[in-house]
């Protein structure tokens, strides 16, 4: 199959309906700012961040500039009992600015990797304190954890763990936030905090002693943008220390500003024990992730250890690879010196305006929304699902690339966007959202 001379025939695209990409291809040729282009020159405005990875838009000098240098002066160095400098600059930048006593850095190179080692280093620590009994996870429906053994076990979205029964571990899940009193609430909703003790009952069922963490999203993103109810978060880190539980968040999509703080957690006052991240952390130049956790945490696991071998049996060949370190801090900077978590912030308000201002659309059944992300979920048509992916290529094909997942559209623009690009944006969905049929 060729197209634009490109031979479409050897790659399986992932997360794709591959027989009706190659009828109907959607190609990125290249990116700058908040537009990318198509090969034949077509501009598609950027209303997911890529995959909420670019909130400092494409094509950034500085990290192609870190990049370029760090693959002349050492381009790649093991992490398995060597190391090199530019992965302790970068922990060390991320220590300052995760929530207060979260300041040990594990890294891997994807939010999939990030999730699977959180796992991991759980039940380590709980081994070390003696508590090796504490195998089980607790996660909750509609959840998105990656797409590793572990993430597809913590999975609450039915297509991502249904076909892989049999492979997956232990398990237990609460329900989502989402219920129908909450359509188009902006922000966080004041009811549903009592579904955090959903987290008790479990315990109840199963025995707190034996659950090693709960995974949550601050916000579920790739679901569509649940935003948790008022006191909810705060909940599950009480039931959670009640119980012995580690409290995990996946701030892949929350982390690095996408709530107007650094990281969910921060917004949200509520500290939990690890926090996972990835995506935002290079400005999604260069895959990267990393897994935060609480200084006693890490000390519970070296302490265990009396015999000359690692405390921590994990890790990746491309654990704080330096170039994505690199990229890393580069990153880092641009959010600093061009203060980009307060500029997501600021532009949620307009942001925000435009996205509730959809809501009488034909094609509109509900409106959420947090910082600069926000879920725009589908009149779904007779095959679930079906709609979501239909409006996401009649979106390209009028300029705008979003996410869709099942019925729901993620609309989460880069922080450097203009107010005039976001216009742009919400005018493209105001055209397609706005047909009737
Ligand atoms: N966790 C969360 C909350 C995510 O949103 C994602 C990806 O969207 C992942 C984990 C997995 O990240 P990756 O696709 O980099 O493996």
């Amino acid at each position: 199959m060729m197209h634009n001379s490109i031979n479409m025939d050897h790659h399986w695209l992932p997360f794709t309906n591959n027989k009706l990409f190659h009828k109907e291809p959607q190609i990125f040729a290249r990116a700058e700012g908040v537009r990318y282009w198509t090969p034949e020159g077509n501009e598609i405005l950027d209303g997911a961040s890529g995959l909420f990875c670019c909130p400092a838009g494409h094509g950034r000098r500085e990290i192609a500039d870190a990049v370029h240098a760090q693959l002349l002066e050492l381009d790649y160095s093991p992490h398995f009992q060597r190391a090199a400098p530019v992965s302790f600059a970068l922990a060390e930048r991320l220590a300052a600015i995760l929530p207060d006593g979260i300041d040990r850095v594990f890294f891997g190179s994807s939010g999939s990797e990030a999730v699977d080692s959180a796992m991991k280093i759980a039940i380590a620590y709980h081994r070390a304190k003696g508590d090796a009994q504490r195998t089980r996870f607790v996660s909750r429906s509609w959840a998105y954890h990656g797409v590793n053994l572990g993430g597809t076990s913590l999975a609450g979205m039915v297509g991502n763990r249904r076909e892989y029964s049999g492979i997956t571990c232990d398990v237990v899940h609460m329900r989502h936030t989402w219920n129908e009193d909450q359509r188009f609430t902006r922000g966080q909703p004041e009811t549903g905090a009592e579904l955090a003790e959903d987290l008790a009952d479990l315990c109840r069922t199963y025995g707190g002693e034996t659950i090693a963490a709960v995974f949550v999203e601050p916000i579920a993103g790739s679901i569509g943008t649940i935003v948790p109810p008022v006191g909810y978060l705060k909940r599950l880190r009480e039931i959670a220390d009640e119980n012995g539980i580690l409290l995990i968040f996946d701030e892949v999509i929350t982390g690095f500003g996408r709530t107007g703080s650094a990281f969910a957690s921060q917004e949200f006052a509520v500290t939990p024990d690890i926090i996972t991240m990835a995506k935002a952390l290079t400005n999604g130049s260069v895959p990267m992730s990393a897994v935060a956790v609480k200084t006693e945490i890490q000390q519970a696991v070296l302490d265990a250890i009396t015999a000359d071998r690692p405390e921590l049996m994990h890790g990746y060949t491309y654990s704080a690879h330096p170039v994505a370190c690199a990229a890393a801090l580069a990153t880092l900077d641009i959010y600093e010196k061009d203060g980009l978590f307060a500029r997501s912030k600021a532009l949620s308000q307009t942001f925000l305006d435009g996205v509730f201002g959809l809501r009488n659309l034909p094609q509109v059944a509900d409106l959420r929304g947090y910082g600069m992300m926000s879920g725009i979920q589908l009149k779904p048509g007779s095959v679930p699902g079906e709609k979501g992916s239909i409006i996401q290529r009649l979106l390209f094909k009028e300029g705008l690339h979003l996410k869709a997942t099942g019925d729901a559209l993620i609309f989460a623009p880069a922080f450097v966007s203009s107010e005039k690009d976001i216009g742009r944006m919400l005018e493209v969905l105001q055209k397609v959202l706005g047909r009737a049929d």
